[in-house]
């Protein structure tokens, strides 16, 4: 998506340990109109399968969860990482490793949120080693539902929750995929 590379081009900040900074439009401040964009660019790729529901992560997900959704017309959910007082309800819960913050949380959603028999497509702002992905993928079926796929707004391409996505056997579908984070600089993968 190019006004997505556009704003990491300009935006992006390349901290130690592989890790990209876009907290101007994404991770801390957001951006409106991307975040739109985003969204109906992932409703697009996935105009071809079923979905019945929107799931993310809190916080970074929350915003292209909500542009997704309402452009396919389906409800957003996201997974809490804390445990809330507000929590009293069956959950589902799922041990996720967290690769900025180097610590596990349990990622919880309420079970009324996440009924059996859905098609749930989830969505993410990052993707490095894949565990929030597959830690969200795990709690959709332990609901007794099916991913309908992935989507993640700026994937690490030279890390390895992508191959862990698909050897999972999920559809993958990235906005942008950033092939190296070296000398300050990124990199794309290159388009065929
Ligand atoms: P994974 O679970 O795939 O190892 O990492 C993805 C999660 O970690 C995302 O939900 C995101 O919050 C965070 N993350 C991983 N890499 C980066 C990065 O380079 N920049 C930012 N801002 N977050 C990242």
């Amino acid at each position: 998506m190019d006004l997505l590379e556009q704003r990491i081009l300009e935006e992006g900040i390349v901290l130690p340990g592989n890790v990209l900074k876009v907290d101007s439009f994404l991770n801390h401040q957001i951006d409106p109109q991307l975040s739109m964009a985003m969204g109906e660019e992932f409703a697009d790729l996935f105009g071809d399968v079923e979905i019945d529901r929107v799931l993310t992560v809190e916080a970074s997900g929350i915003a292209i969860g909500v542009t997704t959704a309402l452009k396919l017309g389906v409800p957003m959910v996201f997974a809490r990482k804390k445990a809330s007082v507000l929590m009293t309800e069956p959950a589902y819960t799922e041990q996720v490793y967290s690769y900025t913050k180097k610590e596990t949380s349990n990622i919880t959603v309420l079970k009324k949120f996440l009924p059996a028999g859905e098609k749930v497509l989830i969505i993410d702002d990052f993707l490095a080693n894949g565990e929030a992905a597959l830690g969200l993928a795990r709690l959709v079926e332990k609901a007794g539902s099916q991913v309908a796929g992935i989507g993640i707004a700026i994937e690490k391409a030279f890390q390895n929750g992508h191959q862990k996505i698909l050897d999972a056997g999920y559809r993958l579908e990235a906005l942008a995929s950033v092939a190296a984070l070296e000398n300050g600089k990124v990199e794309f993968v290159e388009e065929d």
